[in-house]
Formats: structure tokens, sequence, C-alpha cells
């Protein structure tokens, strides 16, 4: 490294927002600026963004990123991205959008995840690339896209992901990192090539996608307009960076043998590294590219934060209008409320599958509910029951990721939940393990950041990493508590086992009957 002080700025275009971070070299930040947009969601399922306004988002990010930290351009080593999974737009042969931004949360390739899975060989599919047959996967919207809106699919010269089209945007080139093709359903993990299989299915051609390059990959030339714009120097390397998920595991420290992140935001995931792509026969676990000898293992949830805000907002308004009005956190009031509850609810279980359910289960079809109410309950039964179900949950995924890699140690917990310590605490006794909360808040930006360093060659190895993470909380399982979950985990797993058919037959029943469409 050079003696005068260098900076990166990582950038993550996310579902909500863009942010982007500026780094010093070690891994602290100087400066941030985040953007938000909407999700468009005017249709059943639909779930789109506009990549005009994300691609806008970007530019504001970085330029005032830069700008607030009033450092010299010529001193920012790198910009580098992490990106949301799963996106796909249509474009023309000159590049014009055809499509919006059709995002991982869409569900309209629902029945097509269906029918790959079930009739089309979808698992030897996913054994190829490792990204589960779910209507979240570019595989099966565009799956949709041919069937159902034929007319679209004959006029699209490409399809593309977001992170695509901004680097398009900004060097003139379609290209694609393999991190963001290994959550596509259409990238072969072995040959680290388009999966000829899966290309067939959709009756598409590898033209019709961006060039695949490494992770590491990067790209000079800016334009000199763009980069005053940007408040950059025109020789600033880019480097293109991986998908957010497995750069927050990097951006934690996560990345040793037997490490796991869990991240618990509006939606969650466990995720682990190993050195080479696994997938499971059952088809329970993900497996995308960090490098060439960096994969994530792990599983994502539906039901994450959303539980414990629809909580919030439907089962616990007086109380949280109370909380309001005191000026205070209604999360924190409510958490208070759960502390009441010694550990297990006194035997209230909650399923948090309000919005159906990946892993492990990948049923669309699953629906939340608590079971065992007594008349001994109450509503802070609930609500220590519905925050308990929500790590159960997340729980039921570590079988699967330690029947791929073996058995897992530390774990790093980050997300909006790590805000309470009895959330935190109810993680530590119920995976029974020591639960580490890091410092580093925007881990995916640091992630790519990093990422960046080793891409240039300014670093030897991903390690670096461990110097720039801190440590803010440690939990360590109760004794107490451990005893409690472990008679309940039993009758937890076995309950969306036993229901698989009534949650088909209630949510056929509610897709006809709710008044309000999903
Ligand atoms: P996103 O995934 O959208 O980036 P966050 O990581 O900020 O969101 O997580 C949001 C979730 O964090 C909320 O839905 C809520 O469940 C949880 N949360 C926020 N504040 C608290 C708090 N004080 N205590 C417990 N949970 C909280």
């Amino acid at each position: 490294m050079q003696d005068q002080p260098e900076y990166m700025l990582g950038v993550d275009i996310g579902t909500t927002s863009t942010k982007a971070v500026l780094f010093t070299t070690q891994g602290k930040i100087v400066a941030q600026h985040a953007v938000e947009y909407p999700l468009l969601c005017t249709t059943p399922g639909m779930a789109e963004q506009d990549p005009v306004q994300i691609y806008e988002a970007v530019l504001t990010a970085i330029r005032n990123a830069v700008s607030a930290s009033r450092v010299d351009a010529g001193r920012i080593a790198l910009v580098s991205f992490s990106a949301a999974m799963h996106s796909v737009i249509a474009v023309d042969k000159d590049g014009n959008l055809l499509s919006n931004s059709i995002t991982w949360a869409d569900n309209r390739a629902g029945a097509w995840a269906i029918r790959i899975r079930d009739e089309l060989d979808g698992n030897a599919i996913y054994r190829r690339t490792g990204t589960p047959i779910h209507p979240m996967s570019p595989l099966c919207k565009i799956m949709w896209l041919r069937h159902d809106q034929p007319q679209l699919f004959a006029r699209t010269a490409r399809f593309v992901g977001m992170k695509e089209y901004v680097l398009y945007r900004l060097f003139g080139e379609w290209l694609v990192d393999h991190s963001i093709a290994s959550a596509t359903g259409m990238f072969n993990l072995q040959q680290l090539d388009w999966d000829d299989g899966a290309l067939a299915l959709l009756g598409i051609s590898p033209v019709q996608l961006s060039t695949l390059v490494p992770t590491t990959h990067h790209l000079t030339g800016l334009s000199p307009a763009i980069a005053q714009q940007l408040g950059l120097s025109p020789a600033t390397p880019f480097v293109i960076g991986a998908n957010d998920g497995v750069l927050s595991n990097l951006g934690v420290n996560a990345i040793g043998p037997g490490q796991v992140a869990v991240t618990i935001g509006t939606s969650g995931a466990m995720r682990t590294v190993i050195d080479k792509p696994l997938t499971d026969p059952a088809g329970r676990t993900f497996c995308y590219a960090l490098t060439a000898r960096h994969w994530v293992v792990g599983g994502p949830t539906n039901n994450g934060g959303s539980i414990f805000h629809w909580v919030r907002e439907e089962l616990a308004t007086t109380e949280s209008a109370a909380a309001k009005l005191a000026g205070s956190d209604p999360y924190d009031a409510l958490t208070k409320i759960a502390e009441g509850v010694q550990a297990g609810a006194e035997g209230l279980l909650f399923h948090p599958y309000l919005a159906g359910e990946r892993a492990p289960l990948w049923n669309a079809d699953a629906r939340g509910s608590y079971i065992g109410l007594a008349t001994h309950h109450g509503k802070e039964h609930m609500i220590r029951a519905a925050l308990e179900g929500v790590i159960f949950s997340l729980y039921s995924i570590l079988p699967a990721v330690e029947d791929l890699i073996g058995p897992t140690t530390r774990m790093m917990a980050t997300g909006g939940f790590a805000r309470s310590a009895l959330w935190r605490q109810m993680m530590a006794d119920i995976f029974e393990r020591e639960v580490v909360v890091p410092e580093s808040v925007e881990s995916s930006c640091l992630g790519a950041a990093v990422l960046g360093l080793y891409g240039l060659g300014k670093i030897d190895s991903l390690d670096a990493i461990g110097g720039m993470v801190g440590a803010t909380h440690r939990h360590l399982p109760n004794p107490e508590n451990v005893a409690l979950y472990r008679r309940l985990w039993p009758i937890y797993e076995a309950i969306p086992k036993l229901l698989e058919q009534q949650y088909r037959e209630l949510s056929q029943f509610q897709r006809e009957t709710a008044a309000k469409k999903f």
C-alpha cells in the first residue's frame, strides 16, 4: 500500500435503496449516502422497480458520499459494487429498456416455478446452477415472460440484471459477475458458464445474456463527463463485485470454515462460506459465488423482521401507539413486554410463514399459526412466541447447511433484529452457541470494497477483513433457556410437515376469498 491514505468506495444497489460508503483502506467509514426508491406493486404478485430511477440513485449516492467526504478524487483507489440478486430487465438490441426491473420479490412466475420443479427436471437444473427453483429466480421469470408475455419476449434482445444495467450505462458493456450470475438459475457452477440445459428450456441463447466475468474483474475509462458528475477521476477503476448476500458474509468476516452469518432484516438468511460449489440433493440450500475459491451456501427465509413489524401493526397496536406517544421505539416497548414471559412462552408456538416460506420448506403456500394457545396465554406470550418463532424458523435451516458442510461454529448476527438484546439472546439459546454482533454497519458495502481491494491486488487475501470488523455484542447460551427450547424444538419442527396439505388448502381458499389479493 502507498504511504498516502487511500480510500475505497463500496456501493450496494439494494431493494429499498442504493447506499454508497467511502471507507479508508483500513475499513473505517469516512462518509456515506443512501438514496431510496419504491417497489412498484400495482397488480397481484408484481414487485418491479424503475431501472432509470435506480441508475440515477447510484450516481447520486456516489456523488454525495464523495463530496461529503471532502477526499481528493485522486486518492479514491476504487469503486466496487454489491447488488440485490435475481432481478430481470428486458432490453432491445440498442440497450433501450423494454421492461422495468422485475425484482426477487415478484411472485408472478409462481406457477412456472412449480411446473419447472415438478415436470421439467427442476431438481437437475438446481443441482447444476445452485439456485433453488423458485419464482424469485430469473430462470422462472424468463420462463414466465416467454409464455405469458410472448410479444415482449420476442422483442427482447437481452435479459439483464440491475447491476448489469448500471454498468452498461457507465461503461457501455453488458457484463455480469459470476456471483450475480450464480443467482440466476442459468449459470453452471462447475463450468463457470451459462448452463446449456437451462437456456434450452427457456429458448434463449448465451448472446441474449451478459458476458460472464469473475467478481474481481475491473473496468476503467469512465467518460470524463460522468466522472465529473460523480466527483471521481476518470482513471478510477470500477470493480464489478458480487451479490449482496455473499458480500455481507465477507463484510462481517464470516468467511472461515464453519462460520455462519445470520441476517434478520425485513427477511432473513443464514450463510456460510466453503471453497467449492456444493448443492443439496434435497434442494434446500442455495450456492452462490463470492470468488473462484469462495462459495456461499445457505438458505433464505421470507419471514424475518417483517413478523415483528406485523406484530407491531396488527397485534399490539395499542401498546405500539402508547410507545410512540411517549416518544419511545415501539419495538423496544414490545421487546420489554416479551421479556416478562419465560423462554418458550409457556408452551405457545408461532410458525412465522405469513409470506409463505423459502428455506427449508420452499413452500409458497405455507401459512403462519399460533399453536398451543391456552387460557393462561396473553398478548405478552403471543409477542414472545412470534420472536421465538422467527429464530426457530431460521434454526430449521441449519440442518440442511450442516448436512452439506459439516458442523458450524461461530455465529455472526446482523440486521435490524440485532437492536433487541432479547432477540439476540434467543438466537444464542435456540442455536446453542455464542452469537456475535459485528460492529460493521453496511456490511455489503464493506464486503464490496474489500473484494475490490483484492481484485486490484492491493491485498493478498480476503482475510484482511479480519482487522476491519469489531464486535459490539456477545451472547452465550443460557442453560435454563436451552433446556426449555430443546423440549419445544421437536414439536415445532414436526408441525409444518403435518400441515402441508392444510397449508395448500388454506392458501387456495385465501386466494379465492381474500379482499386484498396477493
Ligand atoms: P432491511 O432488511 O429492510 O434493511 P433492517 O435490517 O433495518 O431492514 O430490519 C428491519 C427490521 O428490524 C424490522 O422489521 C424489525 O423487525 C427489526 N427491528 C427494528 N428495530 C428494532 C428494535 N429496536 N428491536 C427489535 N427489532 C427491531
